[in-house]
């Protein structure tokens, strides 16, 4: 086994994925790097040049093939698992009002958003479970990230709303079944971030923000909801489980 910590990190070479997988890499961890696409991503050279040994495992986390793959690549390079990020995330191809919706996109974002994750995770759980009868004490963890829109409507895009809201169930049933075995299980909850998944409605969201839609009147960045995620893997977060970590600018804040 080797001796660092190792995290898989799914979606990581764009946008909060990639600040993830470099924020980790920064704090002493090697990687299980996953991407959509074939393609080797930079994100394994930059995570490299920060002392990270990267393992890249393209393949859609929808994929029960993939994810396996994804989980073969752990074990066979480092030996051990000790945070999976399920990261991986799509929006719908077109907004589509839902009264115009289709099954066909519904089931797409639901595969990628949802049900990889769910599986990946009860993959990677059941490792972690075996790892923890191995070794008592050494820290396991993983994070989902969620979103505001597990509880906020957006009918043009309720495919991704519903999928977001299933993520925070799965975090909670993570959570209650894995505590038994001291896995701690974490949503970070990202509001509105600067990535290629918001570039098309960038315009509407400048002047929502603008006219301050969030408190903190600004962007997120890849980097802010990255922290969040160190803070779960430096072990701030110990005594916590099922938890969400907004990382959102105040936007679920009720106002008057
Ligand atoms: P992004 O810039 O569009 O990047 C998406 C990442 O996920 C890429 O690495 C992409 O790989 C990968 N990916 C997409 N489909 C996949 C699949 N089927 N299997 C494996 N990997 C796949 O998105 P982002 O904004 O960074 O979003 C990351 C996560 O944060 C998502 O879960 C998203 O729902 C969530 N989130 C984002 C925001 C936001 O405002 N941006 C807000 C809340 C939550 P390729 O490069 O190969 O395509």
């Amino acid at each position: 086994m080797a001796d660092r910590p190792v995290a898989i990190v799914t979606g990581a070479s764009r946008g909060i994925g990639h600040g993830i997988a470099l924020e980790l890499a920064g704090l002493g961890y090697d990687l299980v790097i996953n991407r959509a696409r074939d393609e080797k991503p930079e994100v394994v050279q930059e995570a490299e040049a920060l002392g990270a040994s990267c393992e890249f495992v393209p393949g859609d986390v929808a994929d029960a093939e993939a994810r396996q793959r994804v989980v073969d690549a752990a074990r066979n390079r480092f030996g051990r698992c000790d945070l999976l990020v399920n990261n991986a995330g799509t929006a719908p191809k077109q907004r589509l009002d839902i009264l115009e919706a289709t099954e066909e996109s519904f089931d797409w974002v639901m595969g990628i958003n949802l049900k990889g994750p769910y599986f990946l995770t009860q993959l990677v759980a059941r490792w972690m479970v075996e790892q923890r009868k191995e070794d008592p004490d050494r820290p396991l963890r993983i994070v989902n990230v969620g979103s505001i829109s597990a509880y906020t409507s957006s009918p043009a895009r309720g495919e991704y709303c519903i999928s977001k809201a299933g993520m925070a169930m799965m975090t909670k049933l993570y959570a209650d079944r894995l505590a038994e075995f001291n896995i701690n299980v974490i949503e970070i909850s990202p509001g509105i971030i600067e990535t290629d998944m918001t570039s098309a409605v960038k315009g509407k969201y400048d002047k929502l923000i603008g006219d301050g839609l969030t408190p903190i009147r600004r962007w997120g960045r890849p980097e802010d909801v990255a922290k969040a995620v160190a803070a779960v893997a430096e072990g701030r977060l110990d005594f916590s489980t099922g938890t969400v970590i907004n990382v959102d600018g105040g936007f679920h804040l009720r106002r008057l």
